[in-house]
Order: C-alpha cells, then sequence, then structure tokens
C-alpha cells in the first residue's frame, strides 16, 4: 500500500500527523483493539448507558455475572434480550465501515474487540477476535456448547434441546474467565504487528487494557483515538482526539482510499 504525504485528492478536516500517515502507508501488520466507543454513534448504549427505565435500579455487576444468572435467571435472560433487540435494530456506524475497508489494504489486519454487538462483522470485517463474546450468539449454562436453536415452550430463560439446563447469552461475565484462544491470538497480534489503533475503549477492563502496552513494549507505533483522554493516552505515540466515526473515515481518506 502506497501513502501519499501530499495528502488526499480531498484532504479531511483533522491534520493527521504526516508521520503517521508515513508509518500506516508502509506497515504490512496492523492490529486494532475496540470498545464500545466505537458503537456509541450507532446508538449502542454502553453498560451503564443501559441502566435506564426499569433497569436503572440493577448494576451491571449484578446483572452479568454467573451468581446473578445463577440467583435469577430469568431477570438476566431478559435484560440481554432487551439489549440483543437493540442491537439488531441499529447499523454499523462510519467507524466499523471504515475499519472493513482498511483490513483490505493491509497484508495482515487483526481487530480485537471487547464489543459484543457483533457490528464489525456486520459492516464486512472479517479477522475478528471477540474477547468478551457475543449476545447475538446463545449457549448453554451446564456444558457451554453454542445452541442455535431451541423449542418455543414459553420459558424463560429457555431450555438447552440437548441437556435440558438453561440457555444464557454466549458473553463473559465478570468472574468468569477470558476465552483462552483469543487471548492467545491477541497477544500475538498486538506483540507482532507495526501500528496499533487502540479505539474507543477506557483502557480499564481487564486484561484488554494491557494489549496497547504490550504493543508498545513490542516497539509498535501506538495510536490512539478517543474523544476524551483515558489512562493510556499519555503512553500513546499519537492521540488522536476524535469521534471514531469522524477520525477513522478521515484517516482512510488519508490513506488515499
Ligand atoms: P468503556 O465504556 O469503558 O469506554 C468507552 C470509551 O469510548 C470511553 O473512553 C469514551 O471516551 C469512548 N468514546 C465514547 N464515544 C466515542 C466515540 N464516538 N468514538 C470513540 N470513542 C468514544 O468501554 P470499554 O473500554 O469497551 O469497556 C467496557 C466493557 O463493556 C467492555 O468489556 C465491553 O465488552 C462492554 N460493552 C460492550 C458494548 C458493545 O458491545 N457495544 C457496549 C457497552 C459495554
Amino acid at each position: 500500500m502506497v501513502a501519499s504525504g501530499a495528502g488526499p485528492a480531498h484532504p479531511p478536516d483533522m491534520t493527521v500527523p504526516t508521520e503517521l500517515i508515513r508509518r500506516l502507508g508502509t506497515a504490512r501488520r496492523v492490529t486494532v483493539l475496540t470498545g464500545a466507543g466505537v458503537s456509541a454513534e450507532s446508538g449502542v448504549p454502553t453498560f451503564r448507558d443501559a441502566q435506564t427505565g426499569l433497569w436503572a435500579k440493577f448494576k451491571p455487576e449484578e446483572l452479568a455475572t454467573p451468581r446473578a444468572f445463577r440467583r435469577n435467571p430469568r431477570l438476566v435472560w431478559e435484560w440481554y434480550d432487551g439489549r440483543r433487540r437493540r442491537v439488531a435494530t441499529v447499523q454499523p456506524n462510519p467507524a466499523h465501515l471504515a475499519l472493513a475497508e482498511m483490513e483490505k489494504l493491509f497484508p495482515h489486519f487483526t481487530l480485537i474487540t471487547q464489543n459484543v454487538d457483533g457490528l464489525h462483522q456486520r459492516a464486512g470485517s472479517r479477522n475478528v477476535i471477540e474477547l468478551h463474546g457475543n449476545i447475538t450468539r446463545t449457549k448453554c449454562f451446564d456444558e457451554g456448547t453454542v445452541i442455535s436453536s431451541w423449542p418455543d415452550t414459553g420459558e424463560v430463560p429457555p431450555k438447552c434441546p440437548n441437556c435440558g439446563g438453561l440457555l444464557r447469552p454466549d458473553v463473559v461475565w465478570f468472574e468468569e474467565p477470558m476465552p483462552e484462544a483469543q487471548m492467545e491470538q491477541a497477544a500475538e497480534a498486538s506483540t507482532h504487528c507495526d501500528v496499533f489503533l487502540s479505539i474507543g475503549t477506557s483502557t480499564v477492563v481487564q486484561p484488554a487494557a494491557s494489549l496497547p502496552f504490550e504493543a508498545l513494549r513490542s516497539g509498535a507505533t501506538v495510536v490512539e483515538i478517543n474523544p476524551h483522554p483515558t489512562t493510556f493516552t499519555s503512553d500513546a505515540d499519537y492521540a488522536l482526539a476524535g469521534a471514531a466515526g469522524i477520525v477513522l473515515p478521515q484517516l482512510l481518506a488519508y490513506l488515499g482510499k
């Protein structure tokens, strides 16, 4: 891929440092970490924003844990069902679409996401590592098997057609271990890249929050895109302060696409 140092035919609004464009232009391996901020412009509420209306009295820690599910499976299933329905009605935004385009520009491009909404895949991204699962998938609470259909008996939550156990969303809850294979792939992609983009994440939820630091230690050029400062901002090589849906299409334009 060739990046134009002279800038694109239709110059974007934000001034992206020329050196960053040059590094991206010569990069062969690019790794991206995304968080809830990337889906904010699609109208997907963050965890805490979702605590409105009927759900205002519940804390995420009281809903998104195996203990909460054991205590009140109907409550947890219904809360996730609301989020699932909401996600089904929203669309990928310009940030998701720009990342899907970027994937085509580099020989190696890995998108690691903490989001559970599936919007990257709906935008066309292919090499996606989901660290926290996906709310559009369902699995058996007892066996962990992913289940794609079940008889509609009216029970809430529905029962696993294989073993009769309760069904739950296929997401990683608080107090649950991270998926090992995905964490290994994410660490590998973060420590073997030329450029690492950390986008729309507060960089506090571990272990994902350590990935930009690992990329830095491995010698990558690390860029943060976020309208607000985070715990990582002062360490980043470049911090582009702005909404992902604005900054990423501009970055793509600078790359001549
Ligand atoms: P977070 O809520 O902790 O941080 C969101 C970050 O996005 C903030 O730093 C904020 O400044 C930034 N932001 C807000 N609007 C933005 C925009 N338009 N462009 C770029 N950045 C923007 O999110 P997190 O770091 O991902 O951690 C929260 C956890 O909650 C994650 O584990 C995630 O799995 C889960 N979660 C997922 C979704 C989803 O799937 N869409 C939504 C909410 C929470």
